[in-house]
């Protein structure tokens, strides 16, 4: 029988652990010493749990961590991770590093059920849930775990269709007994799903990007079909309504598709959307995907589209593409051809 994996568990599904084997309560601020900030990978290694203590533990559960089983290179230094999830599925995780920086992009579902017609990850459709051992297990088996300030949840899925177990990981990344990052160091980007919206905003203190590519209705409905229920304008609301402070961050992914979304009309209605909502639009130049009708930019038109909105008091930034070559950057993470494989 599978034992039940230690790793991903908050401190109040590690006291219910430790009742569960009748084991004094502070085990469980042991436990969770040893699974977020120190280097192990057996209950044997809890040297200070008693051995009768770890031999308990160790009948039913295991930590489960697992490492990544392929890993590409880009010439830019940008690296792409395959792991296993959810037995027989795969998942990519990017790895970003940028001078002082280094982040890592994780997944949060095998495929998506989004179906954005831009994205590699929305065509393949959707396998499951990642479990949060699965979303932070990208993490912290990351060869490059130690050199990591920050995280973005904009690799595969949408984070706020798998809300619970991003919360959870969410409060074992920046809680004193598990990681002790600060909320600032994290960025949970969304197409936009405004119930889950506010339930986020309400539960962590992360920052939040919302993928927005059009400020009008009719046009975003047909590049990201969530446009339907979830209509940009109502979702605006909800930032609207929260309010943030100076320590929460909400910006607006913006694909720039050349001769799409780039006019000066865009421009005018952008600035009316967000009027009110202190905020930044981060640009992103189109990655060309197999079979796409689109068209990229090129970098003079992007910088006339930033400079544009920048004239018009909205602060825009243009995302440097990192690790096309490797098929790493945003829209591009597929892992189609992985789980083909297993369900043959
Ligand atoms: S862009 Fe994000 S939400 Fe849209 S299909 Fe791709 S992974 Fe899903």
């Amino acid at each position: 029988m599978q034992k039940e994996k230690l790793y991903g568990k908050t401190l109040n599904e590690l006291i219910a652990v430790t009742k569960r084997v009748s084991l004094p309560g502070f085990a469980a601020k042991q436990i969770a010493d040893w699974l977020y900030k120190k280097d192990i990978f057996t209950i044997d290694e809890m040297t200070n749990l008693s051995k009768r203590i770890r031999d308990t533990l160790s009948v039913d559960y295991e930590i489960g961590l697992s490492a990544p089983l392929n890993i590409a290179e880009s010439s830019d230094g940008t690296k792409k991770y395959l792991y296993k999830v959810l037995n027989d599925k795969y998942i990519e995780t990017a790895y970003i590093p940028d001078k002082g920086r280094a982040t890592i992009c994780v997944s949060t579902q095998a495929g998506c059920k989004m179906g954005c017609v831009f994205c590699m990850t929305g065509k393949q459709g959707f396998q499951g849930n990642l479990s949060v051992n699965e979303i932070l297990n990208q993490f912290r088996s990351l060869p490059e775990f130690s050199t990591l300030t920050n995280m973005v949840y904009m690799g595969m899925g949408e984070p706020l269709d798998n809300i619970t177990e991003l919360l959870k990981s969410l409060e074992i990344l920046t809680n004193d007994w598990g990681y002790g990052w600060s909320p600032t160091r994290i960025t949970v980007s969304t197409v936009g799903l405004k119930n889950s919206i506010k339930e986020f905003l309400e539960k962590s203190r992360c920052h939040l990007a919302v993928s927005l590519h059009s400020p009008f209705d009719e046009e975003r409905r047909k590049l990201m079909p969530i446009q339907r229920t979830n209509p940009v304008k109502e979702v605006l609301g909800v930032i609207r309504d929260f309010g943030f402070n100076n320590q929460r961050r909400v910006s607006f992914e913006y694909i720039l598709f050349k001769g799409l979304n780039d006019t000066p009309g865009h421009i005018k209605e952008l600035a009316r959307i967000l009027n009110g909502i202190k905020c930044r639009i981060n640009i992103i130049r189109f990655h060309n995907i197999p079979g796409a009708e689109f068209q990229s930019p090129d970098m003079a038109e992007t910088i006339r589209f930033k400079e544009a909105l920048n004239a018009k008091g909205i602060l825009t930034t243009i995302r440097a593409s990192r690790g096309v070559d490797i098929q790493a950057a945003c829209g591009l993470l597929s892992t189609i051809e992985q789980n083909k494989m297993t369900s043959r």
